[in-house]
């Protein structure tokens, strides 16, 4: 058996074009949703992160702006910056680009976030509004491992989930969005027993855990959906063989590049599970699309505008 590839880029690309639509009315109504991103210094991979941000702005139709405060930047600066993009009214999201440098203190910055703009989920408000399942704004990745499940209409009301990973970020989030689902959640960590057994127990495995390929056939009941959120670079060639060796799309790709993205999940797991995506092309792709999609709910939201079709996590 081979499983069902499900194709993150697809997905995304259709979220993305419902944002534009919605964007497209509101702005026609004289609210045009507006994204602030704060990249401090010049860490590459955040300065990469943040291109794609605005740049998926422009696509749909946000209005963006991009602040760039030094390296050299302070908390307390960086407190005035918020407020200002708080209290201002074209501003609909504000996303401030982790990691900060290390004399920022990340978490005073990220908690002066005003709640109703906090795209990226990550407030304590917008935790607990998740976690009682209030209306609030959803961290992206793992809303967007939600809407991948629901639009390829994979059942999970009722079905055992295991969600291997308890960041605040990715697997915590993810299980309460799976509970809220009516799944029967199990969650894991490093400090797990017999992890192989617990995950064989998934109809739904999610795997958040930052290890290339650590989820082996062995890991994974037949028939089983696999989501792999992991995204790790591999550049040494003997295990890169290990994991790709015979793929011969793969192997051009390294020989070019000299490096290639692997999930947390094996690729022998493709012939065990019954659906699983990609790395890439998977989870990956929704997380801009989630904050697309969360910078428009923040926009109707702050106005009071009717949550409408697409605003149902
Ligand atoms: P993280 O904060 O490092 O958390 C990793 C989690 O995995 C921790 O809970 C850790 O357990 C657990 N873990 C580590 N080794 C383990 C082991 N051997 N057995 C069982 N559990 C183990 O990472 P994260 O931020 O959640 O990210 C996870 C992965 O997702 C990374 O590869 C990251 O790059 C990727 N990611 C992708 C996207 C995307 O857009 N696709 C977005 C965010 C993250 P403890 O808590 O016990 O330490």
């Amino acid at each position: 058996m081979s499983a069902i590839i499900l194709d993150g880029t697809k997905i995304a690309q259709e979220i993305r074009s419902e944002v534009a639509e919605e964007v497209k009315a509101l702005s026609s109504a004289g609210v045009r949703p507006g994204l602030a991103v704060v990249l401090v210094g010049h860490n590459p991979a955040s300065e990469i992160y943040v291109r794609g941000k605005v740049k998926a702005c422009e696509e749909v139709g946000i209005y963006s702006e991009k602040l760039t405060p030094p390296e050299s930047a302070t908390t307390a600066e960086l407190l005035v910056l918020v407020a200002e993009l708080n209290r201002r009214n074209d501003i609909d999201g504000v996303l401030v680009q982790l990691p900060l440098p290390p004399q920022v203190d990340s978490k005073r910055v990220l908690l002066a976030v005003d709640p109703a703009k906090d795209v990226d989920g990550f407030h304590p408000m917008n935790v607990g509004f998740l976690s009682t399942q209030r209306p609030g704004l959803v961290p992206c990745t793992p809303a967007g491992v939600i809407e991948i499940l629901q639009r390829s209409r994979i059942p999970i009301g009722g079905r055992e989930a295991v969600v291997v990973g308890r960041s605040d970020i990715v697997g915590k989030p993810a299980a309460m969005l799976l509970i809220n689902a009516n799944a029967t959640v199990t969650v894991c960590h490093s400090k797990t027993q017999d992890l192989p057994g617990v995950c064989r127990r998934a109809d739904i495995l999610l795997a958040a855990i930052g290890r290339a390929g650590m989820i082996t056939r062995d890991y994974v009941k037949p028939g089983a959906t696999v989501i792999d959120v992991g995204m790790n670079t591999v550049t040494d060639g003997a295990e890169f063989r290990k994991f790709f060796a015979g793929n011969a799309k793969r192997e051009e790709t390294f020989r070019k590049k000299g490096s290639t993205l692997i999930g947390d999940v094996h690729p022998e797991v493709a012939e065990v599970a019954a659906a699983i995506t990609p790395v890439p092309g998977g989870v990956g792709p929704l997380t801009i699309a989630m904050l697309m999609f969360n910078t428009v709910k923040a926009a109707k939201m702050r106005r009071s505008i009717r949550v409408g079709e697409l605003s149902r996590l």
